[in-house]
């Protein structure tokens, strides 16, 4: 398989503040990542890694509250 140079933008989650997860204090990105569409709310959907890893480590704090 080639690895396309040119790939597609990772896709951010946004948490509940509406902030892009992996970027949670930045205003201008959380502003750049609705208008570009480069995040959303279906986690399934997220392919950044910083933003799964948070994801993964969310829902398992929330398991063990
Ligand atoms: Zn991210």
């Amino acid at each position: 398989m080639s690895q396309d140079k040119r790939q597609k933008r990772d896709l951010h989650a946004l948490n509940p503040d509406g902030m892009v997860l992996c970027n949670p204090r930045d205003k201008e990105a959380a502003h750049r990542a609705e208008v570009e569409g480069i995040a959303t709310d279906d986690h399934s959907a997220v392919t950044c890694r910083n933003c799964l890893d948070l994801l993964y480590k969310l829902s398992k704090e929330k398991r063990n509250q």
